[in-house]
């Protein structure tokens, strides 16, 4: 099996990140170390954690996107690191690059206060200084409850650096246990240890709290910062309050159209469903679709998403991705796959060369039909099946990954995804991989 990463404190990371820079060049820098922190997580000193704390906080919005459970943190870091990071100049010079923060104690990459001045952060790696740090206010909703005391910041967090709300209603997913749950996801596991942490966690959002949510984040939005909103949450294969899956995601889509029509991008990740289903989303107002197929392979599609498997098929799956199409039109059908569960032990491929031509399958056979799919950078969280026995996936997949993509998407010719704000090294806000700042800023933005 592939050897996945490297121990997380080998003395030479910045040696091999710095390596691996130069043998592609056709790619920013940037990217490339924003990937290496995604998949080995950061670590915070105890004075930069106090800096942070007046910060935007990470809220938890779905997984747990951390590398230790909360119980080991043993710096309280769940509740005082920040949603997001942006690399900014340095000894590394590099473009301002927003990074989602997944907590790791154990990784080379550091942030630590700044020796020259204590109120100011920098990133180190292997001790040394990398790159400066800045960090985002908190938005101006952060800190205001509904009238019932839910606090916004649970029911409408926000990430890529404010322009995407983040809308988890339901916050289980009914694929449940070994024989169902994806392999490398968290999300009943990370609902019991935040609840059992004191996070106010709802199961389900009712629709009146996400409404009366928004309108108080619209208020105080003047500048439109937010430029979109996902409405997302686990899988419902039986139930929800009476509802199917469909039915269930869609009264929140409804409701929100209708009461604020098109001021923000719409998108709603779901399973892949029928069209008929889709096409009343589609007529709600909803513009875009993730029906996530995580993985290419059909082996491993049956291995790491036995749920999807059982219940929908690969198959099928993939074929109503591309009936969506047709609905929401090709470039607005964005499904998401985890960018290195190819690779991950007992099941992953042996090389890095056979996971990448496997996922390259994939990209050519929805690129060719003007669907782009995007990944996430895999998160090896404990609490997953996967995260539990694995380190991340070698830095080498996830760079080969990135020229993968883009060159793909630029041999269909194809528009910058839609609804993740600009493309472009020093643009991107997409923080949980570096798909949009590999992006040439020339390209049109979809
Ligand atoms: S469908 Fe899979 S990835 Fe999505 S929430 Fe359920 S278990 Fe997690």
């Amino acid at each position: 099996m592939i050897q996945s990463g490297a121990p997380t404190t080998q003395p030479n990371a910045l040696e091999a990140v710095r390596e691996l820079c130069s043998q592609f060049e056709d790619l920013p820098p940037e990217a490339i170390f924003k990937e290496d922190m995604l998949r080995r997580g950061i670590a915070f000193q105890e004075a930069a954690l106090r800096v942070a704390a007046s910060f935007k906080l990470k809220s938890y919005f779905i997984f747990s996107f951390d590398m230790r459970p909360l119980k080991d943190l043993d710096q309280e870091e769940n509740l005082r690191a920040p949603e997001e990071i942006a690399l900014i100049d340095g000894p590394s010079q590099f473009r301002r690059t927003i990074v989602s923060v997944r907590i790791n104690p154990d990784s080379p990459y550091e942030v630590v206060v700044d020796p020259k001045n204590e109120e100011k952060l920098i990133l180190t790696c292997c001790s040394e200084h990398v790159s400066n740090v800045e960090l985002q206010k908190a938005p101006p909703h952060y800190g205001h409850s509904l009238e019932n005391g839910k606090p916004l910041t649970e029911m409408v967090p926000t990430i890529e650096w404010g322009y995407l709300v983040y809308l988890t209603v339901y916050r289980k997913c009914q694929y449940f246990g070994f024989k169902e749950e994806c392999r490398f996801c968290d999300i009943n596991e990370n609902f019991r240890q935040q609840k059992a942490a004191g996070r106010p966690y709802n199961t389900v959002k009712e629709v009146d709290e996400i409404i009366e949510a928004l309108e108080i984040l619209n208020d105080l939005d003047k500048e439109k910062v937010t430029g979109a909103y996902t409405i997302t949450g686990g899988s419902v294969t039986k139930k929800l309050r009476g509802k199917n899956e469909a039915e269930f995601y869609l009264q929140y889509a409804e409701a929100i159209e209708k009461k604020f029509p098109q001021r923000w991008l719409s998108k709603v990740v779901m399973q892949a469903l029928p069209s008929d289903d889709l096409k009343r989303f589609k007529d709600a107002g909803v513009q875009i679709y993730h029906p996530n197929y995580e993985v290419w392979d059909k082996r491993l599609f049956s291995l790491i998403c036995p749920g999807k498997e059982d219940y929908i098929g690969r198959d099928e799956w993939m074929r109503r991705i591309v009936e969506a199409g047709k609905i929401f039109g090709p470039s607005r059908v964005i499904p998401n796959f985890v960018g290195g569960i190819e690779t991950a032990p007992p099941y992953g491929f042996d090389t890095v060369d056979e996971a990448l031509k496997s996922t390259g399958e994939g990209l050519d056979y929805f690129m060719s039909q003007g669907i782009t799919p995007r990944f996430t950078t895999w998160c090896p969280e404990p609490l997953s099946v996967l995260g539990k026995d694995n380190g991340p996936a070698p830095l080498e997949y996830h760079a080969g990954l990135l020229r993968l993509w883009r060159d793909t998407l630029v041999r269909y010719q194809l528009p910058a995804p839609p609804g993740y704000g600009n493309p472009g090294v020093g643009n991107a806000v997409f923080s949980v991989s570096a798909f949009m700042d590999v992006i040439d800023p020339k390209t049109p933005l979809g």
